[in-house]
């Protein structure tokens, strides 16, 4: 069974990407809803959480209070490592545990908006790094998560480039306003089906 990576910036259209290839039969592990399940109901994950940033992290029902985390971690990269120290080796096992249950398929897609940047490609046989300029990705992002400009720029400062993501991917998807999106995840999916591990 081959292990694919699916990156790319916020906005850049990973998910989208996911449901088409899901829509095919390809097992996708949506890595950063683990994440914020492991943070709402991972007992060991949220004891960590309070004994590293307070315990009003979380809301009385039990949930991570996730405004407060952003406000936190986007405003300082030393918090947002230690948040990741807490998700990423859990995540890391969920998908190892999620890969042996998926044992069967041809392949397996781990969609993430940081691969590179979490080292967790390195346990993956390809990456695909979806491309979209930074402007198109702004006007999504707004209008998908009714936010403003300036929260999206900050959430971009913490991943990678264009640059950085295209040089160490296998493949890039272009998903640019006008570009014809299901032809190229088709040749892609072909690919992916005929590649030996
Ligand atoms: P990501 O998962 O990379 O953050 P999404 O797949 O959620 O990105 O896409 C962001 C938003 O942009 C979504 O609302 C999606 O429907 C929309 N979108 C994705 N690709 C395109 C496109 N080619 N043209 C217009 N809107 C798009």
């Amino acid at each position: 069974m081959l292990k694919v990576g699916i990156t790319g910036g916020i906005g850049s259209g990973k998910s989208t990407i996911c449901r088409i290839l899901e829509n095919l039969g390809v097992p996708i592990f949506n890595s950063d809803k683990v994440g914020r399940q492991i943070l709402d109901e991972d007992y060991q994950a949220k004891k960590e959480v309070v004994r590293v940033f307070d315990a009003d992290m979380y809301k009385s029902n039990g949930e991570l209070d996730r405004e407060r985390m952003a406000s936190v971690v986007f405003n300082d990269p030393r918090a947002l490592n230690r948040l990741n120290a807490i998700v990423h080796p859990r995540v890391k096992e969920a998908f190892e545990q999620w890969c042996q249950e998926n044992q069967d398929a041809t392949y397996v897609v781990k969609e993430a908006a940081v691969l590179f940047e979490s080292g967790s490609y390195h346990d993956l046989d390809k990456v695909v790094t979806v491309f979209a300029p930074q402007e198109d990705r702004i006007k999504r992002v707004m209008k998908r998560d009714n936010v403003g400009v300036e929260k999206v720029r900050k959430r971009m400062t913490f991943q990678y480039t264009d640059e950085e993501r295209n040089e160490l991917a296998d493949f890039i998807l272009m998903n640019e306003e006008g570009v014809d999106l299901l032809p190229q995840v088709m040749e892609l999916h072909e690919i992916l089906l005929n590649e030996k591990k």
